[in-house]
């Protein structure tokens, strides 16, 4: 009898997770209310990011806390009613912050990053030259206003060169205007990721890695996840077709994944920070080369297949709550300035939530109390770079394979 398994979650995560699982003979039927990949895994940046070795802290610097606490800046913007919620979460993502705390979690997140291409690149061949071309090797450029800001970003560069093999090249304003001349902005500085992939279409690639699973066997169903109940010595939901029973489950529902499972008894301080998107078209001939995210003003500006994709920073909100996108509104006019945007493509913009624990790190493995339950979730803003990665680990942790690197930091019962 192959083993079996209930995937719950059809986004980056839980479609890599079927498809490392497939790969090891099991049995996988993936569940999710939705398509594949409608969740934070549609509309993200794009990007695989090899560079982020170190994960992304909680601002320990007094000045900057106080300019965030305002609510008004585009990095940030929060629900002021969603803060005793989010209280402590946060202050524990303060805390793990701190140098000493982040210096170790760091190693932990670097682990994973550093495998990203080479696991995004194998699903993609074998998913066939159409996902493959979805890749595109352009990495991403962060520019700086001024020499204060690039020196420590530079300094944090050279760090992850020499103890993590990334490459970058700095840029001055003529390198930065010779590599994206519709630029209408000058930078005195820039970092020019080199390593990263760009795609194209982020929901392409995760419905590229479903078909890939479903010709192999795989199936998914529409269903809700909350149906989920013990039945025996295994599990059983709910779906559009009926009642599915497996012996495992893998919990991969991004932000939404301790709704589900705290109802056995697991409660992971899971906090979601949103972000948002538009599509621009650009006028003349205009063309947006690279990803470029620009520190002074931001937010996002990616070359899409849809058009030039805005993309905002962080919103806390509770998950529920409806979409309030005064960091687009106010991104637009600054972008305007930056590129010779046309009118924008959508009507209402796009809304997505990234998973995120406040040890930045996400849990991968068995699920305390849950016998035969399993967790991926919680991989904050590098879910999209670190689905396949995780798939693997996950897969070699369920089939008792040896796993590629240490398991110990991302296990689910460390909070
Ligand atoms: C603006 C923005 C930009 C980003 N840019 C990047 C980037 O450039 N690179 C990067 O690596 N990451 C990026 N991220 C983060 C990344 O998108 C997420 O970390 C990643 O998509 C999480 O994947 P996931 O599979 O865990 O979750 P999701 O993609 O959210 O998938 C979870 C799935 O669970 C389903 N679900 C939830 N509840 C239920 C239920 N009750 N029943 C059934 N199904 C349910 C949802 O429908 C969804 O399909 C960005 C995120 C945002 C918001």
């Amino acid at each position: 009898m192959p083993r079996s398994a209930i995937i719950l979650g059809a986004g980056m995560v839980g479609v890599s997770v079927g498809l490392h699982l497939r790969q090891r003979g099991y049995d996988v039927l993936v569940l999710d209310r939705r398509d594949p990949g409608e969740g934070a895994s549609f509309g993200n940046g794009g990007l695989i990011q090899r560079e982020a070795v170190f994960p992304t802290p909680f601002p320990r610097e007094l000045k900057e806390l106080l300019r965030f606490a305002g609510n008004g800046t585009r990095e940030v913007h929060y629900h002021p009613t969603a803060l005793p919620g989010l209280a402590l979460p946060l202050l524990r993502y303060w805390w793990n912050s701190a140098p000493a705390r982040y210096e170790a979690l760091s190693l932990a997140h670097a682990a994973l990053v550093v495998t990203c291409i080479e696991e995004h690149r194998a699903l993609a061949q074998a998913a066939g030259p159409a996902a493959d071309a979805l890749l595109r090797p352009l990495g991403w450029m962060r520019l700086f206003a001024d020499a204060a800001s690039f020196r420590p970003a530079l300094a944090k560069a050279e760090r992850a060169r020499a103890e993590y093999g990334v490459g970058f090249r700095a840029l001055d304003a003529a390198g930065l205007a010779a590599a994206e001349p519709h630029l209408r902005i000058s930078r005195p500085h820039a970092i020019h990721w080199t390593d990263p992939l760009s795609v194209s279409d982020p929901h392409a690639l995760v419905m590229a890695y479903a078909d890939l699973l479903a010709r192999e066997g795989g199936r998914f169903a529409h269903g809700d996840a909350m149906t989920l109940a013990r039945s025996g010595a295994g599990w059983r939901v709910t779906t559009a077709a009926g009642p599915v029973e497996a012996a495992e489950v893998v919990v991969a529902l991004g932000a939404h994944a301790a709704a589900l499972t705290q109802r056995f008894g697991y409660a992971p301080p899971l906090f979601g920070k949103r972000g948002y998107h538009k599509h621009y078209g650009l006028t003349g001939n205009a063309v947006l080369h690279h990803p470029v995210i620009d520190a002074p003003a931001g937010f996002a500006l990616m070359p899409m297949r849809a058009g030039v994709r805005l993309t905002t920073g962080i919103e806390f909100a509770a998950l529920d709550a409806p979409p309030t996108p005064v960091q687009l509104a106010r991104a637009e006019p600054v972008a305007r300035a930056m590129l010779p945007l046309g009118e924008a493509r959508e009507a209402q913009p796009w809304m997505g939530v990234r998973p995120c624990l406040p040890d930045m790190l996400p849990v991968i493995g068995p699920l305390p109390g849950m016998p035969g339950a399993w967790g991926a979730f919680g991989h904050a803003h590098q879910g999209f770079t670190l689905g396949p990665s995780t798939g693997r680990l996950l897969a070699e942790m369920m089939a008792g394979e040896q796993p590629f690197v240490p398991v110990e930091p991302y296990r689910a019962g460390r909070f």
